[in-house]
């Protein structure tokens, strides 16, 4: 299963937190706002979920691939 994640830019506090960890997922626009790189993969799921958490903007939703959003909990 394929995922889409969404970053809600005016959350991000540019903490860099994401792209710094993964950077395969997330990286920075032209205003240091992340953004998602592509689609990730099962593979993936756990580590974004780990950032989703752990982003302090609370900025970071995870969508599965029937557009239901993945619990962080
Ligand atoms: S961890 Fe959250 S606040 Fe920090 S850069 Fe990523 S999306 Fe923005």
């Amino acid at each position: 299963m394929n995922y889409r994640v969404e970053v809600k830019k005016n959350l991000c506090i540019s903490s860099a937190k994401c792209v710094s960890d993964a950077p395969k997922i997330f990286k920075f626009d032209q205003d240091e706002l992340a953004e998602p790189v592509s689609e990730t993969t099962q593979e993936q799921l756990a580590v974004l979920i780990r950032l989703a958490r752990n982003c302090p903007g609370e900025a970071i939703t995870i969508y599965d691939e029937n557009g239901s959003v993945i619990s962080l909990e």
